[in-house]
């Protein structure tokens, strides 16, 4: 359903994605593994338009992009490539003068035109599901780290995206309040959304994954089951990255 072929990322004269090919199944939980630097994020903010490729396609849905020299992405075409592809921020980037209630319903208020109440009904059904119905009142600054990031997730999820897309989403949370964020990627994964979660909880990877995507420098060194990647592995830059995290 997501088909990336030779995307190339470059910031000024340096290229930081070198040529990525990638497939993302319907329903598949795809985790992006690598060192510091290899161009993980830079991907995820590609396959949203955050950042604009600067080579290569996506596909997407209906959607197909060509990027490259002087091919021009519209903006209509960005914001609705963009609302597909719901992205869960490692810093949470709520509204702080907003409730959680209100982060969650401001999209499909405002980008979606539905109307208050309906929103409301949908955004609480969505904090149901993330295990915050109860704040539901409450603001940002009144809740923890990993109570914020599910209500990032709800926010995300309120668009009806076709893709989940996550930057690291436990790395800003104190260690106690990580599992709890984890849990609830864990049900969405189980309950067959389409997911990519650049982390550094091989853990999870491990038990959520249907594939793991190992980048260094820039391109994918290799691609696999948890299994083939985490216990089986025969690329030596593969072997060097996982040795060092033990
Ligand atoms: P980490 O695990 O540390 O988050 P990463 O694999 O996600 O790393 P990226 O954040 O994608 O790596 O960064 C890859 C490289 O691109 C880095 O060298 C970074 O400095 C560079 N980079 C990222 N964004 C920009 C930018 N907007 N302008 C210039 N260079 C950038």
């Amino acid at each position: 359903m997501i088909e990336i072929k030779n995307l190339h990322k470059q910031f000024g004269q340096t290229e930081i994605l070198k040529g990525i090919d990638l497939k993302i199944e319907e329903g598949q939980t795809v985790c992006i593994i690598g060192p510091s630097g290899s161009g993980k994020t830079t991907l995820l903010r590609c396959l949203n338009l955050l950042e604009a490729p600067t080579k290569g396609t996506m596909n997407l849905g209906k959607f197909t992009l060509d990027f490259g020299d002087k091919k021009q992405v519209s903006k209509d075409t960005v914001i609705k490539f963009r609302q597909q592809t719901g992205m869960v921020f490692q810093s949470y980037n709520l509204f702080p003068h907003m409730t959680a209630l209100e982060n969650v319903m401001e999209g499909l208020v405002i980008v979606r035109k539905q109307d208050k109440v309906s929103s409301r009904v949908k955004a609480l059904h969505l904090l149901e599901k993330v295990g915050l119905k109860e704040r539901a009142n409450h603001y940002p600054s009144q809740l923890s780290g990993g109570q914020q990031q599910r209500v990032g997730i709800a926010r995300a999820m309120a668009m009806g995206p076709e893709v989940l897309l996550f930057d690291e989403p436990t790395s800003a949370l104190d260690p106690e309040l990580v599992g709890e964020v984890l849990k609830v990627m864990k049900e969405l994964a189980k309950e067959g959304m389409t997911m990519v979660v650049v982390t550094h909880e091989m853990n999870f990877a491990r038990e959520a994954a249907d594939k793991v995507v190992f980048i260094d420098k820039g391109v994918i060194v290799e691609e696999g089951t948890p299994e083939q990647i985490f216990e089986h592995t025969q690329h030596e830059r593969t072997l060097q990255f996982l040795n060092k995290l033990c």
